[in-house]
């Protein structure tokens, strides 16, 4: 029998996903915000949930797809008698690998098995059915996981056990901040010199330093100066704090992370909670005086 899913979180990522699932399972959904889920039910046409009670009850799996592992941690336990044995939370979110270790057991007390299931590919590669997911779990689990993360995903990876796909997620995020910072910082300094940034972008971009921030990000959203919001510049910041942990877990040097954290951290107070992760760089134009055109 063919499963039923429940989705919760219909974000800038999590909706996108919730449309994929839904065109291939019978699907109910909920969101914090009702309205997003009715406007979502209405397009997709997938049921929608009075409260994540009521979903849990009507589906086989879970997906989940909120900011981080506290609200997930709230949604699932706030439900802890609506878990039946046999079913399976798949979290989407880029979470904390500890709290998905500790939510894992939780659920596994009741029979309810977890997969850690985190993405990359932002808004438009959930939309192109693009995303990289890595996943964290029990083969048998991980098994029944994949052809609901199929629906999303162009590349799936069975990383390790319960954990692993937060870690490594994190961890790639640390690259992608460091990326941004550096780039900014760079592209701020060859401007001020009178190399614009399309010369500076096509130099590096046939070069060593060249990454998704140089030939995408950058190109695309400064240049340009549309400075889209895709993916929260919050919800990086929380990722590199979730590397930064990692690594001291694993005694492993963090001085490129610690540093990246400082300075996300403090473009995070400027810029507030909805700024996208790209406009660190105005943060750098700011200090640097100068507009990367
Ligand atoms: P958003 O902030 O756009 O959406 C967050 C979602 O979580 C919304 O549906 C929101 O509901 C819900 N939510 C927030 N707080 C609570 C709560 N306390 N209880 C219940 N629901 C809550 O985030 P994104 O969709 O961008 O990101 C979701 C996850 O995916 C994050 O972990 C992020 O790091 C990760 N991610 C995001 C990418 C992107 O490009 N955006 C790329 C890769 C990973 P409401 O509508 O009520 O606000």
């Amino acid at each position: 029998m063919a499963e039923r899913v429940g989705f919760i979180g219909l974000g800038a990522i999590g909706r996108p996903m919730a449309v994929h699932v839904a065109r291939t399972f019978k699907t109910v959904v909920w969101n914090r915000t009702r309205v997003h889920a009715e406007k979502f039910a209405a397009v997709e046409g997938a049921a929608v949930a009075a409260n994540p009670a009521a979903l849990a009850d009507e589906v086989d799996v879970v997906v989940t797809c909120l900011p981080t592992s506290t609200e997930v941690r709230e949604v699932i336990e706030s439900i802890a008698g609506a878990w039946r044995e046999g079913q399976l939370l798949i979290d989407t979110t880029s979470g904390d690998p500890a709290a998905s270790r500790a939510l894992a057991q939780w659920l596994g007390g009741r029979g309810v098995g977890f997969v850690d299931a985190p993405v990359s590919g932002g808004t438009s590669g959930a939309e192109a059915r693009s995303l990289t997911t890595m996943l964290g779990g029990e083969d048998r689990w991980v098994s029944r996981a994949r052809p609901i993360v199929d629906t999303f995903a162009g590349k799936v990876v069975h990383v390790g056990p319960v954990g692993t796909g937060h870690a490594l997620k994190a961890l790639n995020q640390v690259l992608l901040a460091i990326n941004i910072q550096a780039a900014g910082e760079a592209l701020a300094a060859l401007v001020k010199l009178g190399v614009s940034g399309q010369t500076a972008l096509d130099v590096i971009n046939a070069s060593s330093g060249r990454s998704n921030v140089t030939e995408n990000l950058i190109p695309q959203r400064v240049l340009t100066r549309a400075w889209p919001r895709t993916f929260r510049l919050a919800l990086l910041d929380k990722d590199v704090g979730i590397a930064l942990k990692v690594l001291q877990d694993s005694d492993v040097p963090s001085d490129a992370t610690r540093v990246a954290k400082a300075v996300f951290a403090k473009g995070r107070k400027a810029l507030g909670e909805e700024a996208d992760h790209v406009e660190l760089i105005k943060e750098i134009e700011r200090a640097a005086g100068v507009e990367i055109t």
